[in-house]
């Protein structure tokens, strides 16, 4: 079996070249390149199992670039942002993207992404290319679509699969976010400090900033807001810290 083609379409050398990297280690074939005008014309070239695509780019935003790919392909396709304004706009756009990561990430995370990406695509190639070219592919499609929602609330922590669901539903997480919802969820209603959850949930708390455990609890929100946009299960409690109320 030949190893899945992967299309990088990111400009800067850096971190294209550990991505590449990280691919390769990881049996996957990637092409790399530099804007989202070659990268589109990769697409229509190449057998491309997935596209890793990023917003900024010289010849335009990503998010464009993503809506020409979705003209000519359905292939997925993950997203990587570098602030929280872009994010915002993945999250809240019908791109039929398939997922995202935020810079700065690491390499392990990107391929763990992909990998999944991968194995939900699979199966469900023939629904996903009939979402995709209906233009309906939202944030949902994070989910893995082929579990339904189940009247059950809450969550449920999966620690053998690393996996949280809530209301029946996968999230996918990246590996803090799914750490920081496993330490609120061990004790719901308690309020952790910032630190408490950096040290639960981070392997060198020291290395981080208070701000960084914000970014994840706001990511997480979105998450959770993507599955129903009707809960806020994540409460602020203002110069303390955060707490979880379970449903
Ligand atoms: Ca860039």
């Amino acid at each position: 079996m030949t190893s899945p083609s992967i299309l990088l379409i990111e400009d800067e050398p850096a971190i294209a070249d550990t991505l590449v990297y990280a691919l390769k280690t990881e049996g996957f074939s990637p092409e790399w390149r530099t804007t989202g005008g070659s990268g589109l014309e990769a697409v229509a070239a190449l057998e491309v199992a997935l596209v890793i695509l990023d917003i900024g780019l010289p010849d335009g935003s990503g998010l464009e670039w993503c809506k020409r790919i979705r003209e000519i392909s359905t292939v997925p396709i993950l997203f990587l942002t570098a602030r929280a304004d872009e994010l915002d706009r993945v999250l809240g756009l019908e791109l039929g993207a398939d997922d995202y990561v935020t810079k700065p990430f690491s390499p392990r995370e990107v391929t763990a992404r992909v990998k999944a990406i991968l194995r939900r695509a699979r199966p469900l190639g023939v629904h996903r290319a009939t979402a995709a070219s209906a233009g309906v592919v939202t944030p949902q499609s994070v989910v893995d679509e082929t579990i339904k929602p189940v009247p059950e609330k809450g969550f449920i922590v999966d620690e053998e699969r690393c996996e949280i669901r809530f209301r029946g539903l996968r999230l996918e997480l990246t590996r803090y976010e799914y750490r920081v919802l496993k330490t609120l969820l061990a004790r719901p209603g308690k309020v952790y400090s910032r630190d408490e959850l950096m040290t639960y949930a981070w392997e060198d708390p020291g290395a981080s900033l208070d701000r960084t455990v914000d970014a994840h609890i706001k990511m997480l929100r979105a998450k959770l807001r993507a599955l129903a946009p009707d809960s806020e299960p994540i409460q602020t409690h203002r110069g303390l810290g955060y707490s979880i109320r379970v449903i």
